[in-house]
This record gives structure tokens, C-alpha cells and sequence, in this order.
């Protein structure tokens, strides 16, 4: 019989990834609040109310139970809107919140991994245009400034800004997040702006921290052509993976924004990543309909057989994220992967899922890739965007009228994970025995 464990390097980071409007709660302040009152927005109309309730103080059993369950690492993001309510006005008070949780971490022996923006932007500056006014650059620095002054003490790993590829696309090209637009000019004008943003606030990150570790998460995709015989399928697969995943770190890499009959130096951009944060969920397929270009990637769509999420949004496809991993290597920074989960409220495919893409990410290590950690989103159910609560990705779950926190068996395996510092067949065996012939064929 198979006995073997695959270890992890030494100092490597297990963690979870949560998002400050996703289990803050009562985010009033910040345009997702504003767009959530709206009904149809939201599935099923559902808001993001008290959230997982951190803001009222239950970050600390859920910090007890990541730490007890092994996880020397957490990712957590500032809300914007909090720190910084009016233009004027900057919230000391909310600053010092931030800074008692970064110290419940550290009491945790967990290593912070700190987002400045995860897809939220405060009230006063939607109503400047959000990201498409050009003065966001200098807003969103001020406000990195803010923090990071007060912050350095306890954290030296940053992520500027989050899934930078998912904001543009979602919120000003297919419109479903606000402000709503489908435009793909304001969509360029925002590309363009996220990538300054980003680099004014890598330098601001420098100056105030010299020594901190500054780059941003970007969600990568595979993406195939649905009919691989088609030329029009495979056209589209190249202009969307051009814009979705390749976009942004080729910016932070080279100082130019590419875009097919597009390009615009950005120089300030050039060389402003020390990592890459990779966030990968799934691989897609993509087909091309010449009336609609958003329409090439609106519902997910997966070859027949695919082990696919309730929702059918997300499909197991793990060897993907060794390719997300590979596909990094080409910007020549270290990667930690930032985000990796799916939504599964039964908790039937998660231990699978969760096995095969350590397990994947295990080869990417034994390639002696930089890989240096892993956050799996996330650790107990929370707001999930424009899908409500309709959506569980947590190892814990939550029930959102008492806030009883429920385990999860997957947490139960990834704190296994985390203690072994790897991953062993007899894991495989114990959680999840359906996939042990074919992860070691006798
Ligand atoms: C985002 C998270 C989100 C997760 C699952 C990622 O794109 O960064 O905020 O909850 O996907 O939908």
C-alpha cells in the first residue's frame, strides 16, 4: 500500500482569505452598500447586512479557530470607506480597529497578509466617477499613505489591489457590479487608471516601508476555446485571455499597457511587483459571439462530465492552478497564491478539490517554482458579491440568522495540511477515498 506525504518548503504560508465587505458587516458607507438596496442587483435580493459580523468583534473566534486549526497566516483587507468616510475626513478610530486585529494575529503566531482594496470604494468617491475619474491615482494613494503609516508596525506583506481584472470586467464592461456600466472605452480608461494606482502605491508602500513586500492579486483563468476546431472560439479565448489575465501583470512588468490597437506607456508601472498574489478557481471555456463581447464569457461553460460546483460556476479542473503557477513564472517574481476555493454548502467536492490542487501545487514546489504560500478562500461563508449568500466557500459555515459558526470536514483536512506542513496519501485515504486509485495508480 501507497504511504507517502508530500511536504511543503520550510516557513511556508497556510492560510484563509477573507475581504473586509464580505464579513465586516454594515458597510454603509461604500458603493456596494448603496448598490445591494437596489432589488435585482443581488441574487435573490439578498444584501450583505451584518455580514460575519467582524466588525461587531467576531474576527476573534474566527482567528482562535484558524489558529487552532493550524494556520500560521491570514489574508484580511482595509475598507477604504471606513478609514476614510468623507474626503476630508480620515476615521483614527477605524485605524485602530485594523490595528487590533493585526495584533490579535500576531498573538496568533499568524503572519498578516494585508489588501488595500478589495473591490469597495467609499461613497464620495463613486460619486466622483470611482475608478474611471483619472483623480482616483491620487485619492487611492493618499488613502495607502494613511494606512500604511499606521499599519507598518505589524505587517510587511502587501496586496494593493485585488483582482484588479474581475473589477474592470465586471463593473464596467458587463455591468454587473456598480457603478453598472458597459462601455468598453470606460472600460480602458479604468484599466489604465488601476495600473497607475497600483504603481503610485507600490512606490508610496517603499517610501514609507522600505523593506515591505508589495504586489497585487490577479484572478487567472486558463482559458480554452469551447470548439478548439473553431477559429472564431479560438480568437476570442486569445483577445479575452489578453485582457483578463494577461493585462495587468504585463503592465506591473514591462511599464506598457497592451491591448490589441491599443497601447500606452505607463513607465512609473515598470518592475512595481517584489510577488505575485495568483488567485485561480477554475479553468474556462470560451465561445464567440461576434453580436456581444461580453457574451463570450458570461456563463461558465464546461466540457461534459466536469466535477462542477452546485452552481455550476465553478469546475475542479486542478491542474490548472500548476499552470497558474507555470504561466506566472514569466513575470520573475516569487508567487503566493493569494485565493483557491469553491463553493460546495455540502462539503461533497471540496475535500477533493482541495486535495488535488495542494497536491498540484506540491508539483509546482517539486519544480522548484517560488511558490512561498497558499490562502484558501475562505474560512467561513460570507457575502459573495452579486451572488448574495447563495454561494458557500467557507471551511466553516455560517448561519446567517444566529451567527453559529458550523465545521466544515474540509477544515478539519486543511488544518491536517497546515500541521504536516504537506499533504499525505493517508489524507487522501481518510477524506476523500473516491480519487486515491487514480492519484496513485498500483
Ligand atoms: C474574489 C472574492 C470572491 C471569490 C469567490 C474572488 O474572485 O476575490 O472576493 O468571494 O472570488 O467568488
Amino acid at each position: 500500500m501507497t504511504h507517502t506525504t508530500f511536504h511543503f518548503p520550510r516557513g511556508f504560508l497556510w492560510g484563509t482569505a477573507t475581504a473586509s465587505h464580505q464579513v465586516e458587516g454594515k458597510n454603509t458607507q461604500n458603493n456596494w452598500w448603496a448598490w445591494e438596496q437596489t432589488p435585482g442587483h443581488i441574487q435573490n435580493n439578498h444584501t450583505s447586512g451584518l455580514a460575519c459580523d467582524w466588525w461587531g468583534g467576531r474576527w476573534r473566534e474566527d482567528l482562535d479557530r484558524a489558529a487552532a486549526a493550524g494556520q500560521n497566516a491570514h489574508r484580511l483587507s482595509i475598507e477604504w470607506s471606513r478609514i476614510q468616510p468623507a474626503p476630508d475626513r480620515w476615521d483614527e478610530n477605524a485605524l485602530d480597529r485594523y490595528i487590533e486585529i493585526l495584533r490579535g494575529l500576531s498573538e496568533r503566531k499568524m503572519t498578516p497578509l494585508v489588501t488595500l482594496h478589495h473591490f469597495t470604494d467609499p461613497l464620495w468617491l463613486a460619486e466622483l466617477g470611482g475608478w474611471g475619474n483619472e483623480r482616483v491615482v491620487e485619492y487611492f494613494n493618499a488613502y495607502v499613505g494613511k494606512v500604511v503609516e499606521a499599519l507598518r508596525e505589524y505587517t510587511k506583506l502587501w496586496v494593493t489591489i485585488n483582482e484588479p481584472n474581475v473589477l474592470y470586467i465586471s463593473a464596467y464592461l458587463m455591468g454587473i457590479w456598480p457603478p453598472g456600466e458597459q462601455s468598453l472605452k470606460a472600460c480602458l480608461q479604468v484599466m489604465t487608471n488601476l495600473v497607475r494606482a497600483h504603481a503610485a502605491a507600490y512606490h508610496t508602500i517603499h517610501r514609507i516601508q522600505p523593506q515591505a513586500r508589495v504586489g497585487m492579486a490577479i484572478n487567472y483563468r486558463p482559458l480554452h476555446p469551447l470548439r478548439s476546431w473553431s477559429p472564431l472560439d479560438r480568437g476570442a479565448a486569445r483577445i479575452y485571455s489578453q485582457m483578463f489575465n494577461e493585462f495587468f501583470p504585463t503592465a506591473l512588468h514591462s511599464g506598457s499597457l497592451r491591448f490589441p490597437f491599443w497601447r500606452r506607456r505607463v513607465p512609473e508601472a515598470k518592475g512595481t511587483q517584489d510577488y505575485l498574489g495568483v488567485n485561480y478557481y477554475t479553468r474556462d471555456y470560451v465561445t464567440a459571439n461576434l453580436g456581444k463581447l461580453t457574451s463570450a464569457v458570461e456563463k461558465p461553460r464546461f466540457p461534459p462530465g466536469s466535477d462542477v460546483s452546485p452552481s455550476g460556476m465553478f469546475a475542479n479542473m486542478p491542474d490548472g492552478i500548476f499552470r497558474a503557477v507555470k504561466w506566472a513564472l514569466k513575470f520573475k517574481v516569487p508567487v503566493i497564491l493569494t485565493e483557491n476555493g469553491i463553493e460546495d454548502a455540502d462539503d461533497r467536492i471540496r475535500p477533493r478539490y482541495l486535495i488535488q490542487h495542494i497536491h498540484q501545487l506540491w508539483r509546482a514546489v517539486n519544480f522548484n517554482f517560488p511558490v512561498q504560500g497558499y490562502f484558501h478562500w475562505t474560512l467561513v461563508d460570507n457575502f459573495e458579491w452579486e451572488r448574495g449568500w447563495t454561494q458557500r466557500f467557507g471551511l466553516w459555515e455560517l448561519d446567517l440568522e444566529t451567527q453559529a459558526r458550523r465545521k466544515r470536514s474540509s477544515a478539519d483536512l486543511y488544518a491536517e495540511i497546515c500541521r504536516e506542513n504537506g499533504l499525505s496519501t493517508d489524507m487522501v485515504r481518510r477524506y476523500a477515498p473516491e480519487i486515491f486509485a487514480s492519484m496513485f495508480p498500483e
